[in-house]
């Protein structure tokens, strides 16, 4: 799984970082990092993050590039 986050639309709310702490965390007060290529084992845990988005900020992409056959 490919994982895109709009760093535009981002807020900063955090709701990816209690869902999915392996891949997203925070770096400073409100900067946002984030693995691009997580585990498959995280798979679950990004989706729950992709859906708890308050800003649908995240995009999830199975194929080559994130957002090619998107899942949300
Ligand atoms: S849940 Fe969405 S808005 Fe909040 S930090 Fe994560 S990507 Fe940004």
């Amino acid at each position: 799984m490919r994982v895109l986050v709009d760093q535009n639309r981002c807020q900063g709310y955090g709701q990816c970082v209690f869902a999915a702490p392996a891949v997203f965390r925070f770096r400073g007060v409100e900067s946002l990092e984030y693995d691009h290529v997580p585990d498959a084992e995280s798979d679950r845990a990004v989706e729950r993050a992709a859906l708890a988005c308050p800003v649908q900020a995240i995009t999830l992409g199975r194929g080559a590039e994130a957002g090619a056959g998107e899942v949300r």
